[in-house]
C-alpha cells in the first residue's frame, strides 16, 4: 500500500491522518511516510523506501530502533504479564537508577507520558508552594496541559498557534510567559519557573552562560520552585543530563523520552522532602493506571543499562560530525545557516543570525527555506524531523557512513537551496 493511500484511510479516521500534528507534514507540505519497520539508524516506509533516520520519535531511541536487547527485555517482560496494578520490582530499579544518575534526585514518581509528568511536576510546585503563579519561557515545550501550552515551541509552532483553542482562559490565568535567555524577575506569588534547561522544540538554543544560575538565584530570593524539563535533554546529554551539564540543580524534574526505552513513559521528581507531598504520603494527588508500567520499565532498564560515559562520548562525537558536517555543506553552497550543539543535540536554523530565543527561531523559521531543506533531504533518503522546530537526533546506530551520507545529501541540497 503506498503513503498516500494511507494517508487517505488515515485522514478519514484519524484527525489530519496523524496521532500527534507535527506528523501530518503540514509545515513542510506533502504526504508523510507511514514507517512499516525500522532497525538502528533506519526505518523502511510502506512503500519499502528505506530511510536513514534523524527523528528517532523525537529522540526517544537513543540507541536506535529496535535495540536487541530492548527488544529481549520488552519481549520476557510480555511474557510475564504486561499491567498488574501492583508494584514491581523493576519500578524500584529504575527509580533506583535514575536517583544515581541525576545530581540531587531523591526521588520520583512514574507516569506514562513526558506530558503527565510535566503537569504533575507543576502541580507538586504549586501544591508544595501554596502558591499559583506558573513561569515558563516562550518556546519551551512542556507538553500539551492546558496551562502550560502557552507559546509552546515545537508541534504548537508548527500549526501556528499560540496555545491552542479549547483551553479556557482561567486555565492559562496564571501562567506568565517570558523570553528565554532573560532572566525574569519573579515576585512572591510564583510557585515555580519552568524551563528546558537547553531548548529544544524551538530548534536548538543554548542557554547562555550564567542564565541557568541567575534563573536559580532568582527562584531562591522568591521562594519559588525550579522546574527543569529535562524531557528531551534527561539521558541524552549524559547520564546526569543537563542538571550534570549545567551543574545548576533544580527543584523539581520531568523526564520522558529516553527514560522509556521507546516506550510510553515520564517521570517527575525532587528532593525527599518535595516528593513528600506527593500522594499517598503528602496532597498532592497524582496518579496512573498504566503508571511504572512493566514494558515500560523493562525497555528503560534494558536501555539506560547500555549508557556510560563512554556511550555518551561516542554520541557526542557523532554530533559533532553531522553538526560540523552540515554547517561546512551550507556555508559551501553560500546558504546562510546556524548548526547548535550541545552534546549530542544538534538543531539547525536557516539564518545568519544567533537564535537566542523563541522570536529569534521564529524568524529563521520564517526564511521558508527548511520545508525546502526537509524535502531534498527526504527524496535523498534522510529523515529529518517535518518542522522547523525540531532538533537532529542521531543515535547510537548511527555509524560514521551514515553521517557522510547525510552530510554529502545536505551538500547536494544546499547547491539547490542557493540557487
Ligand atoms: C516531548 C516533550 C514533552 C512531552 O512529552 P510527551 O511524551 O510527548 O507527552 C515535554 N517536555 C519536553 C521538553 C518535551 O520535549
Amino acid at each position: 500500500m503506498t503513503n498516500a493511500e494511507l494517508f487517505d484511510r488515515a485522514k478519514a479516521v484519524l484527525p489530519g491522518g496523524v496521532n500527534s500534528p507535527v506528523r501530518a507534514f503540514l509545515s513542510v507540505g506533502g504526504t508523510p511516510y507511514f514507517v512499516e519497520r525500522a532497525s538502528g539508524s533506519k526505518v523502511w516506509d510502506s512503500e519499502g523506501n528505506e530511510y536513514l533516520d534523524f527523528v528517532q520519535s523525537y529522540g526517544a531511541s537513543i540507541l536506535g530502533h529496535a535495540d536487541p536487547v530492548a527488544v529481549a527485555a520488552v519481549q520476557q517482560a510480555a511474557l510475564e504479564g504486561t499491567t498488574f496494578g501492583a508494584p514491581t520490582r523493576k519500578e524500584v530499579e529504575l527509580a533506583e537508577l535514575v536517583c544515581s544518575w541525576v545530581p540531587g534526585l531523591e526521588m520520583v514518581r512514574m507516569t506514562s507520558s513526558g506530558t503527565e509528568a510535566a503537569m504533575s511536576a507543576i502541580r507538586l510546585a504549586r501544591g508544595a508552594t501554596g502558591r499559583d503563579k506558573v513561569v515558563k519561557f516562550a518556546g519551551c515545550y512542556h507538553g500539551h496541559t492546558d496551562s502550560l501550552l502557552a507559546a509552546g515551541g515545537s508541534g504548537v509552532a508548527n500549526q501556528g498557534l499560540v496555545g491552542s483553542v479549547g483551553v479556557p482562559e482561567a486555565a492559562v490565568a496564571d501562567t506568565v510567559v517570558v523570553p528565554y535567555n532573560v532572566v525574569p524577575t519573579l515576585d512572591e506569588d510564583t510557585a515555580v519557573l519552568a524551563i528546558e534547561p537547553v531548548a529544544a522544540n524551538m530548534g536548538v538554543v543554548q542557554p547562555e552562560p550564567g542564565f541557568l544560575e541567575a534563573c536559580r538565584a532568582e527562584c531562591d530570593r522568591v521562594g519559588a520552585l525550579l522546574l527543569f524539563d529535562e524531557v528531551i535533554t534527561g539521558f541524552r546529554l549524559g547520564r546526569g543530563g543537563a542538571t550534570s551539564w549545567s551543574g545548576v540543580q533544580p527543584d523539581v524534574w520531568a523526564f520522558g523520552k529516553v527514560i522509556g526505552g521507546g516506550l510510553p513513559v515520564g517521570m517527575f521528581g525532587g528532593s525527599r522532602e518535595v516528593m513528600g507531598h506527593v500522594a499517598p504520603l503528602g496532597p498532592v494527588y497524582q496518579g496512573g493506571t498504566l503508571s511504572g508500567n512493566p514494558l515500560a520499565t523493562a525497555a528503560g532498564l534494558a536501555v539506560l543499562g547500555q549508557l556510560d560515559d563512554d556511550r555518551y562520548e561516542e554520541l557526542t562525537a557523532t554530533a559533532t560530525t553531522l553538526a560540523t558536517g552540515l554547517r561546512n555543506a551550507m556555508e559551501s553552497a553560500g546558504v546562510a545557516v546556524q548548526v547548535p550543539q550541545v552534546g549530542p543535540l544538534v538543531g539547525i536554523f536557516f539564518t545568519d543570525e544567533a537564535v537566542r530565543n523563541y522570536d529569534d527561531a521564529k524568524a529563521a523559521a520564517d526564511t521558508g527555506i527548511y520545508p525546502r531543506f526537509f524535502h531534498g533531504m527526504l527524496e535523498r533518503g534522510i529523515a529529518l524531523a517535518p518542522g522547523a522546530y525540531e532538533a537532529i537526533f542521531p543515535s547510537l546506530s548511527h555509524s560514521a557512513e551514515d553521517i557522510a551520507r547525510a552530510v554529502d545529501a545536505a551538500a547536494e541540497v544546499g547547491a539547490t537551496l542557493a540557487e
